[in-house]
């Protein structure tokens, strides 16, 4: 049987409108073009990892979608990648998510997310999701749905035999009984630093990300990867902090950049690789992701970040 990854999360379809300036309350301006792009920090993941799995990794999504024409658009995304969306359900109680959001010329954006059916993800319909866990080799969280399911199903997950990785993101600090059923934690700097109760703005010092890394493996993961933008990432495990730069790109848009990174994490590690021949894996493919516009259309292919990796890191 094919090792499988199972991403347990959002699905959401992104309006993204670009214009001059952003509006203020009140004012309507002109919008200069619009397009409708398939996200969702749970979807984002289980679509990289279906591009990077290819016809060697079993990928499946499970979350919740409303009876809508997003959620056919977004299931046919996924099902485009390779991912198997049998898991995901639909709710008449609630649309399918979405994320409005405005792009200024300056890059600046406003984003209000309605999560809508993702919200109908309940802690109660997690035993249905043990099917789609037995044997799976990595299952993959973010914090996009209600945390009681999350944390229901993040300990399922470990009593099918997967190894739990949880992207801490949209930020907020989290419970003790969440945190000890991670095996593999990964925040950006700003999630790091509200899961351990400083404030969320500051860019880190390299020098201090360890002891940053350190303070979050003792509230329960064993292994935290701590995500540094163009400064790559950091690896705390009981052998202690590793730092992997990363690659070198001329980044057009970091969206979804980590969740491009976590969905290679999960793919190579189902291939059996260890932590440090996984995570160089992970920095590439978000590498690539950097340099291309949008969340599931940036998401490179495997024998893209192969071939990226074989050239040193030149596009
Ligand atoms: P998130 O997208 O979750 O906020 P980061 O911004 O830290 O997380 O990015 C995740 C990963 O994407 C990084 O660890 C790195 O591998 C890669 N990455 C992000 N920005 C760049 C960049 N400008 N150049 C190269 N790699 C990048």
């Amino acid at each position: 049987m094919k090792p499988a990854v199972v991403v347990v999360g959002s699905l959401n379809m992104d309006f993204v409108v670009s214009m001059d300036r952003l509006p203020a309350p009140g004012e309507t301006v002109l919008g200069r073009d619009f397009r409708m792009i398939p996200g969702g920090k749970g979807a984002n993941q289980a679509c990289a990892a279906g591009k990077l799995g290819g016809d060697a990794i079993t990928v499946r999504m499970i979350g919740r979608v409303g009876y809508d024409v997003f959620a056919d658009h977004l299931k046919a995304s996924l099902s485009a990648a390779g991912v198997d969306v049998s898991g995901v359900h639909a709710t008449r109680a609630q649309p399918t998510g979405v994320a409005l959001i405005w792009v200024d010329r300056a890059g600046q954006n406003s984003i209000v997310v309605a999560s809508g059916a993702n919200h109908e993800l309940a802690a109660a319909d997690v035993e249905a999701m043990r099917q789609a866990c037995r044997g799976a080799a990595i299952a993959l969280f973010q914090l996009e749905t209600p945390l009681d399911t999350v944390e229901a199903a993040l300990r399922l997950a470990r009593e099918e035999g997967a190894r739990t990785v949880l992207d801490p993101a949209p930020a907020q600090s989290l419970p003790a009984g969440l945190l000890d059923q991670i095996d593999i934690l990964t925040p950006n700097e700003s999630e790091a630093q509200l899961l351990s109760g400083g404030s969320a703005a500051r860019l880190l010092p390299l020098s201090e990300a360890s002891a940053l890394a350190e303070s979050l493996r003792r509230l329960g993961p064993r292994t935290v990867i701590l995500k540094l933008g163009d400064r790559g990432c950091l690896l705390l495990d009981d052998a202690g902090p590793r730092h992997f730069p990363a690659f070198r790109v001329e980044a057009r848009d970091t969206t979804a950049a980590g969740d491009t990174f976590n969905a290679a994490l999960a793919i190579a590690l189902a291939e059996g690789k260890p932590l440090v021949e996984a995570i160089p894996f992970a920095n590439a493919a978000a590498a690539i992701s950097v340099t291309r516009l949008g969340a599931q259309t940036s998401a490179p292919s495997r024998a893209e970040v192969d071939q990226f990796i074989r050239g040193s890191g030149k596009l």
